[in-house]
């Protein structure tokens, strides 16, 4: 019998940190912002964005996360669903185009059991995976490399979503909903 792949146990369910310069929800606060680059939103798409993770599993390690705030995935509307949905398609192309990975991690923590927490914001992990990869924090190890390749990936992973067709069209969408 094949061994089942437990994907969950690895260790970067519970490396999410509250960003210090935030009272609430860092996932409600942070978009309301003008500087996404510092803030490490690469992209927006209808009723979801995508943020690069702070404390990467892997290079390119993002979340897409549904706009509205609720830890329930059974609360989302259907237009949430669809846009989260897209905007996770969005994002394996543009980690593929960016990164070329050999595959993907994917996935919710709900619930404290599962390494979430009461009163959580929906947030899916996106790990790109590359043959071998086993562990790349130990192997970076200082913060400053980490910093610098978050920021050197900020940059390809933005420009690939810029570069998809239908990307001028959802920020044009955005301006009308949003401006
Ligand atoms: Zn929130």
């Amino acid at each position: 019998m094949e061994q089942v792949f437990a994907p969950w146990r690895i260790e970067w369910i519970r490396r999410e940190e509250k960003n210090p310069d935030v009272e609430g929800c860092v996932f409600c606060e942070l978009p309301e912002r003008d500087d996404d680059r510092a803030n490490l939103i690469v992209a927006r798409g209808e009723e979801a964005f995508v943020m690069l993770n702070n404390y990467p599993y892997n290079p390119g390690h993002v979340m897409v996360i549904p706009s509205v705030h609720t830890g329930e995935y059974g609360d989302l509307t259907d237009d949430q669903l669809l846009g989260h949905a897209r905007l996770k398609r969005r994002t394996f192309a543009a980690l593929e185009a960016a990164l070329e990975p050999d595959g993907f991690n994917a996935g919710l923590n709900l619930g404290e059991g599962a390494g979430g927490s009461i009163g959580d914001h929906l947030h899916t992990h996106v790990v790109p995976r590359w043959h071998g990869d086993t562990n790349f924090m130990p192997v970076i190890g200082e913060t400053t490399v980490i910093v610098e390749a978050v920021e050197a990936t900020y940059d390809a992973l933005h420009e690939a979503f810029a570069a998809q067709e239908g990307a001028t069209v959802e920020s044009e969408e955005r301006a009308v909903r949003f401006g």
